[in-house]
């Protein structure tokens, strides 16, 4: 498979759509809710300008993407509210790669501005938001002009797949207890060469003062092929193995698959911001959030017996344009593929 601009989400919002299935990527903004506040809080400025910038990068499409920019924009009016300030207007600028469906959010955005507008009293605001389709792996915006950078679950994403893999990782689509050596150096290389350069190109965008929160999928162990960082993407493996096994799709096709993901450990973070030096870190938490939501109580009530199911259309959202671009029968198998993959994740989980 080529570079990112494969990379996106179902668009739409039907039954298979990332706009349906995305109340992992939901719970994780809702986590972070108190942290961006808090940070927020810190700015080294006690006065907003009159115009204040964000960028949320990686914003997708469907109700997440402006959940997010509820959120900030509510933080914005309570901290002028207690610092009895008058609330700035607010430039929202929504990155995602070009193929991203930026359509469907465009629509919503009208209706979401006006109720701003007409909030009451001091939760009035001028919102105004603008798309801006590129890698975040580029420049994007002009020099100093950003006062809040904002990502929530992208950064794992790398730019390309690790040219080093070539064919080597073979029956595996990411790293797997049964790769061969080198396959986790290759991801770890591609990792840290894309996010030094993240940070490098965010530090020329944003203004002084400026700051960043960003959360994204990452691993609580250091071993790379332990559970919680690579189970998920073996049963997609096999699944796919099986559709081989079916006629399908054919196994060389499996072994030039890899997905251009890294999920890191906090120690590999840290050292990376630590050795580019463009930022400090004020503040780092990790969360542990299961794809079934088995770990949220009001999720878990409901839909305990639907794991599997609700895992495998999480991971469809995400990864279906990438599979039916890589495979020759496109996206001709995937209603079997993903079925298998609840199969596999309902055994998994008994
Ligand atoms: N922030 C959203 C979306 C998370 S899904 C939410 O919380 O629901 C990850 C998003 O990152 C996808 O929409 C994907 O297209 C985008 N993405 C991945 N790599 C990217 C890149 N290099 N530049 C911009 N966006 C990218």
């Amino acid at each position: 498979m080529g570079g990112v601009n494969v990379l996106c989400m179902n668009a739409g919002d039907d039954e298979s759509s990332y706009a349906n299935n995305s109340n992992i990527q939901k719970k994780v903004i809702q986590n972070s809710r108190i942290f961006l506040e808090e940070t927020m809080k810190k700015s080294g400025t006690i006065r907003f300008p009159e115009c204040f910038k964000m960028v949320d990068m990686g914003c997708s499409s469907g109700t997440n993407t402006l959940l997010v920019v509820t959120n900030i924009v509510n933080i914005v009016h309570k901290i002028c509210h207690e610092r009895k300030l008058k609330a700035p207007e607010i430039q929202v600028y929504l990155n995602d790669l070009p193929d991203n469906d930026f359509n469907t959010i465009f629509k919503m955005v009208p209706q979401f501005c006006s109720k701003l507008e007409n909030g009451e009293g001091d939760k009035s605001s001028k919102c105004f938001i603008s798309g801006v389709p590129g890698s975040f792996y580029t420049r994007l915006l002009p020099s100093k002009s950003i006062h809040f950078v904002h990502s929530s679950y992208s950064l794992h994403w790398l730019s390309q797949v690790p040219e080093k893999l070539g064919n080597y990782n073979k029956g595996n689509i990411y790293i797997s207890k049964a790769s061969p050596p080198g396959v986790y150096e290759a991801y770890f290389d591609q990792y840290k060469a894309d996010f030094s350069k993240f940070l490098q190109l965010r530090s020329e965008e944003v203004s002084p003062n400026g700051q960043m929160v960003l959360t994204f999928a990452g691993r609580s162990n250091a071993d790379p092929t332990s559970n919680d960082c690579c189970c998920k993407w073996e049963l997609l493996a096999k699944s796919l193995q099986d559709m081989s096994a079916k006629g399908f799709i054919h196994d060389d096709e499996i072994d030039s698959l890899n997905l251009p993901l890294y999920t890191p450990c906090v120690n590999e973070v840290k050292d990376i911001v630590h050795y580019e030096g463009s930022f400090t870190i004020d503040h780092l938490e990790t969360h542990e959030v299961n794809w079934d939501l088995s770990n949220d109580e009001v999720e878990s009530a409901s839909d305990k017996n639907n794991s599997g199911k609700i895992v495998a259309k999480a991971v469809r959202a995400v990864v279906e344009p990438m599979l039916a671009n890589h495979f020759r029968t496109g996206n001709s198998f995937m209603d079997k593929l993903f079925e298998r993959l609840i199969l596999m994740e309902s055994l998994c989980n008994i």
